[in-house]
């Protein structure tokens, strides 16, 4: 008998039909002799609507309200998945965050989970029911409704199976899995029957949208084996786990597990600007005080006592920065600010990577051999990235996906 934790997403839950195809599922499990614990999101495009109407209230709605507003999408799945349940048979209750409790930090609209206590939900697991949580919410010190932010409901799943000791956390979405790369892209994408937690968070910060990426850091953390999977199809989905927990059977993890990339990217350059200490400080900190973050930085190498200073950041928050960085310019006296928001960043992601030299070389020879343009390049332990023009994305994702066997 294991203790298994299920989380079903907006679609999985999004009709009366689907909610009763989850309680077959979940059926399946009791009937294996599993206690389940079940966390649902509200019905599909439910949050949306409810924004849409709060939108027409208040030019900014109340972020109190809002949480109150907004969790009442999940109240309504638990208690028919519930229904649904019982109909068939099987003992069910259906707790808010709130009766849980679910502690959260104050802020609303995107709260931090500070406790959880298990007492209530042990104790009907304990009588034979099957217990279903709202995802996305909990209460406050002051007794108010929060809410996690948008996709909470992965971590409100992720963080009962860490309070409550979890044998496994499984997350049912509508792919089957995590894919070496964004199958829209690259029809030969496989499926990973198991990943790290490090090279998820890579590849979730990087547009894989699989999992809210706060759910794969807190199961990092407390060590919650996770599972991805499909709620309409059969297969056993893609398991994230810690490296130590790989299975023996496989003989050596690949050197890379996946090609992330986002077409999210801008880059800004200020041209000119004088090689002393404190220079780059002064660039950047302006753009750290206008809440902008920047993700690759590049600094060359001066020369006649200028030098040149390239970051990218978010498309959204390009014009900002460039505003931003035009009067910093103006400051330093530097001859010029251009920007570029037709850039894309691909990332090569592996635990497995252990010369980035070999790694790299293949990579820069692909692209080369496609008459690609690098323009710019940055590593950390477990991922290489380049970043490239955006007509390129297509053409070098599906060559590097080759290079690397990646569709054997
Ligand atoms: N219903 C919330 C949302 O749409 C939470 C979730 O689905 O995870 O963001
Ligand atoms: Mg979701």
């Amino acid at each position: 008998m294991a203790l298994i934790f299920q989380k079903y997403g907006g679609t999985s839950v999004g009709s009366v039909e689907r909610i009763q195809n989850v309680a077959n599922k979940v059926a399946k499990f009791v009937d294996d002799g599993h206690q389940v614990v079940v966390t649902v999101s509200a019905m599909s495009g439910e949050t949306n609507r409810l924004t849409a109407m709060a939108n027409e209230m208040q030019a900014q709605p109340c972020k109190r309200e809002m949480d109150v507003l907004l969790t009442t999408g999940e109240q309504v799945t638990i208690a028919l998945l519930s229904m649904a349940l019982q109909a068939k048979g099987y003992p069910a209750i259906s707790y808010t965050g709130w009766q849980v409790p679910i502690q959260t930090d104050k802020v609303h609209s995107k709260a931090r989970i500070e406790h959880i206590d298990g007492t209530k939900i042990l104790d009907q697991l304990g009588q034979g029911k099957v217990v279903i949580v709202a995802g996305f919410q909990g209460m406050n010190p002051e007794g108010d409704i929060s809410t996690l932010g948008r996709g909470g409901s992965d971590t409100t799943a992720v963080a009962l199976a860490a309070a409550l000791n979890a044998d496994e956390c499984q997350i049912y979405t509508d792919v089957d899995g995590v894919y070496t790369t964004d199958p829209r892209v690259v029809p030969q994408a496989k499926r990973l029957d198991q990943i790290t937690y490090d090279e998820m968070l890579e590849l979730a910060s990087l547009g894989a949208k699989v999992l809210q990426i706060r759910s794969v850091e807190f199961a990092s953390k407390y060590k919650v084996p996770l599972r991805v999977l499909s709620s309409l199809k059969e297969g056993g989905g893609t398991l994230i786990t810690s490296e130590e927990n790989f299975k023996e059977s496989e003989m050596e993890k690949p050197l890379i597990s996946g090609i992330a990339f986002s077409r999210d990217e801008a880059k800004l350059m200020i041209l000119g600007v004088p090689d002393k200490p404190g220079v780059a400080y002064q660039i950047l900190g302006p753009i750290s005080d206008a809440n902008i973050d920047i993700d690759m930085i590049i600094q060359n190498q001066g020369v006649d006592g200028t030098t040149d200073f390239t970051f990218t950041m978010s498309r959204l928050d390009a014009e900002a920065a460039k505003a931003v960085l035009q009067s910093t310019a103006n400051h330093l006296g530097a001859r010029e600010v251009l920007m570029d928001d037709e850039i894309v960043k691909i990332s090569m992601v592996g635990v497995g990577m252990k010369s980035h030299a070999g790694i790299a070389s293949t990579m820069f020879k692909t692209l080369a051999d496609n008459e690609i343009n690098i323009q710019m390049i940055g590593t950390t332990e477990i991922k290489i990235s380049v970043v490239i023009g955006e007509e390129h994305l297509e053409v070098a994702v599906q060559t590097l996906h080759e290079a690397f066997g990646l569709d054997k």
